[in-house]
């Protein structure tokens, strides 16, 4: 049977899982992370592979392998370049490292991107070559896919929407240095942010991070100051969303992430959207095909069915 094998390497966790070609997870196996540097998470990754191949095994022939990982990545030469928004390091060589580990075609690239790849091989994409797939988590980012492309940028930085600034009255200064970022509104990071401007501690979690779906239920139940994040959030990601559909024009707007994943947010963001704006996402707003919990792992491995999929040679090949 050929299988495919993928690494998806988080801030708090890694999972390392075989897929078969439909993408179904025949096994997987989590492991704890949280480093703060390159060097010591990419022993971490190493590791955990020679961990997986002992303890877990291959139940199939692995065809190709594909790192999803935070931060910056150089999917062309199979490089990670930083952890963060910050270079602080020479990039890593990781998808060599693991061609020497596995001996089959590796390939590696960011967490987002990664989904986006798998929506694109095997989720909503698939029927399409033009879409948007936004991710609604921890933080606020977009693959965007034209002509079955996955735009990368020269510093392979392309998607970063949640800097996109969507509030030119806003006062709250973003990491990114400029104010009225939509990162800081709606997503993860927002609504602690807004959480803790407001004083209402008392939702956030034991992380210290906005607990949502508690928020969410305080503004059903009509609390003034939970119907007004919301609302700022809704209006903030229907606002990013129609600014999407008119860069890039695609017919499907795919959306993934924890924080949007329970449809909450998405029914008020539907009363904002503009028909004019809309008319051409013929397929509409969807959800992703995959879990939260799953999409990681599915999108590092969609990276690896990738390298051996005729659809894509042309990016490859550019
Ligand atoms: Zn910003």
């Amino acid at each position: 049977m050929e299988t495919y094998l993928g690494l998806d390497f988080g801030g708090t966790k890694m999972l390392i899982g075989e897929l078969d070609k439909d993408g179904r997870i025949l096994s997987s196996k989590r492991y704890v992370t949280g480093f703060d540097d390159q060097e010591k998470a990419t022993k971490a990754i190493l590791g955990n592979l020679e961990d997986y191949k002992k303890t877990i095994g291959f139940q199939g022939e692995i065809k190709a392998a594909g790192l999803g990982i935070v931060g910056i990545v150089d999917n062309k030469k199979g490089e990670w370049v930083a952890m963060s928004h910050e270079i602080t390091a020479p990039p890593v060589p990781m998808a060599a490292l693991m061609e020497a580990n596995l001996h089959v075609p590796c390939a590696v690239d960011n967490d987002v991107r990664s989904a986006t790849t798998a929506e694109l091989m095997l989720g909503q994409g698939k029927s399409t070559l033009d879409f948007i797939y936004l991710n609604v988590g921890t933080g606020l980012a977009a693959g965007v896919v034209t002509g079955g492309h996955i735009i990368r940028g020269a510093n392979h930085n392309a998607g970063e929407i949640g800097h996109m600034v969507v509030d030119l009255q806003s006062q709250r200064t973003c990491v990114c240095g400029r104010k009225g970022c939509a990162e800081n509104v709606v997503s993860g990071i927002g609504f602690t942010s807004q959480l803790k401007h407001y004083g209402l501690t008392e939702l956030l979690n034991e992380q210290d991070r906005a607990d949502v779906v508690r928020l969410f239920e305080r503004a059903d139940a009509g609390d003034a100051i939970c119907s007004k994040i919301t609302d700022y959030a809704a209006d903030t990601l229907a606002c990013v969303i129609m600014n999407l559909v008119r860069y890039s024009d695609p017919d499907t707007v795919i959306l993934g992430g924890g924080v949007i994943g329970d449809g909450w947010l998405l029914e008020k963001v539907k009363m904002r959207l503009e028909p004019d704006t809309m008319r051409g996402v013929t397929n509409g707003i969807v959800f992703s095909s995959f879990s939260p919990a799953n999409a990681g792992l599915i999108g590092a491995a969609s990276l690896g069915m990738q390298l051996t999929d005729r659809r894509n040679q042309y990016e490859r090949c550019v």
